[in-house]
């Protein structure tokens, strides 16, 4: 896929009804995107996946829904109040601003990525910029009311980890997931949803025994990249990239991220990091609280380490897009599908009445549509002729078409046709449910 092609994900996802710009009636608003009934539903299954993965199938994980605004210090204790900040370039010629990672160029000799002039780092130095954004709670905007939108779901675990550990009863090793939105002031967003400054994460906080704690970083990196494979993802489009020494930060032992191979370039996915007791022993000093946990087998009490895998889920949602889409030739005509795995696609079964006009068929295929409802995903379509039809509901993705015509009025039978083969069989309705349902499973 190259960049061109992204332009046809883009597409695809406004004229299917998977992603719009946000407030576009306005002219939009740059780097940020709405997500349309398509692709809500795309979300929340992809979320959906990642949630009963690790959560619902393992016994040593916790769910949380932490809230968007935290106490200040919770930032300060984080070092996001600091730390989190961009080395940002001017670029004198188009007074367009950068990330200093971002510039090609060697040394001090930098290019502006859009009007490609040198920027030299002596003459224009960078400068530090915060990434948080920042807001006021309640009716003064002074410096006491300050808040910020979190720009990462993780601190809410931390500030919570004694209240599961009290009401769960939990021993080591376990873990606390989430899933939320996050914010970030990002300078130079872009590449569609890949990076914005409103976006979800799911991330988890795995808490273990130092001694054991490369061990699961190891297993933690080893089953969030089977994550995404297990879920339809390209093997030859994933790798795992693992951190110098010198990319980590201060406190980490150990990072790797998880990237695809998006039209753009490898991309980040994932980092999974073993992050050692930074956070709580930040959060311990700063609301002096003791967060250190007893171990009763060893008789000793320390403060836990971290293994924490933390994605995106609009950048593991447009990997997923970009992977599943295909072009095929079929009879001279190009076939465009959205391969994606069943677990994600929107809708599991359309149902269409091969003549919008005859009643009885509209009925029956309503009828139809109604009965499985309480079993799938399910939509009733009549919007265009069947050819139409089909290959619209392979653009978003749909993975069986169930047609009723003018002989299933006569047999009680149902054209039944797969998305990828394009086979097509002749199911009597008594069975459909369960055909559909096996098949689904
Ligand atoms: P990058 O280097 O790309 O800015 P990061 O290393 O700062 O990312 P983390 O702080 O580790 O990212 O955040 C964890 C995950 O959250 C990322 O792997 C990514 O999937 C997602 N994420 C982070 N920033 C954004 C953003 N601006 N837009 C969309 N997703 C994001």
């Amino acid at each position: 896929m190259s960049e061109k092609d992204m332009d046809k994900i883009v597409s695809l996802c406004k004229r299917r009804g998977f992603i719009f710009p946000s407030s576009e009636i306005y002219g939009g608003l740059a780097s940020t995107w709405d997500y349309g009934p398509l692709g809500a539903e795309f979300k929340r299954n992809l979320k959906d996946s990642w949630w009963k993965a690790v959560v619902h199938k393992r016994d040593d994980i916790e769910g949380l829904d932490a809230a968007i605004l935290m106490h200040p210090k919770t930032w300060k204790a984080s070092g996001h109040v600091d730390g989190f900040t961009d080395a940002l370039v001017d670029c004198k010629n188009c007074k367009k601003r950068f990330r200093i990672d971002h510039l090609p160029g060697e040394g001090d000799f930098k290019k502006c990525p859009e009007c490609k002039a040198d920027i030299n780092l002596k003459e224009t130095p960078p400068r530090l910029f915060n990434l948080m954004l920042k807001t006021f709670l309640g009716p003064v905007e002074d410096e006491g009311a300050v808040s910020y939108l979190r720009p990462e779901t993780a601190q809410g675990i931390f500030v919570n980890f004694l209240n599961v550990i009290n009401s769960r009863h939990r021993k080591l090793p376990f873990g606390i997931a989430q899933i939320g939105k996050s914010f970030r002031n990002e300078i130079t967003p872009g590449n569609f949803t890949f990076r914005t400054r409103e976006f979800e994460q799911m991330e988890i906080e795995y808490f273990v025994s130092p001694e054991d704690s490369q061990q699961w970083y190891e297993k933690w990196v080893q089953e969030r990249f089977e994550w995404y494979l297990n879920l339809g993802i390209k093997k030859e489009k994933l790798r795992l990239r693992v951190h110098a020494q010198n990319e980590l930060a201060h406190y980490a032992k150990a990072c790797t991220d998880i990237e695809y191979l998006f039209p753009f370039g490898w991309s980040e996915l994932e980092g999974i990091a073993n992050r050692g007791d930074f956070d709580l022993k930040q959060h311990a000093d700063l609301s002096a609280k003791d967060l250190t946990y007893f171990d009763q087998a060893k008789n000793k009490r320390f403060l836990p380490y971290v293994i924490e895998p933390s994605g995106g889920v609009d950048r593991a949602a447009l990997a997923f897009l970009v992977d599943a889409y295909r072009e095929e030739e079929v009879n001279g005509t190009i076939r465009i599908v959205l391969g994606l795995d069943k677990k994600l696609i929107p809708y599991k079964v359309a149902v269409l009445p091969l003549l919008k006009n005859r009643a009885d068929i509209v009925e029956m295929a309503k009828k139809i549509c109604d009965s499985l409802k309480n079993k799938t995903v399910v939509k009733y379509d009549d919007t265009a002729a069947i050819g139409k039809l089909y290959r619209r509901q392979d653009e978003i993705g749909t993975l069986y078409c169930v047609t009723v015509d003018v002989q299933s009025l006569e047999d009680n039978r149902v054209t039944v046709r797969e998305r990828d083969s394009m086979q097509q069989e002749r199911i009597e309705t008594s069975i459909l449910e369960k055909y559909l349902t096996d098949k689904l499973a």
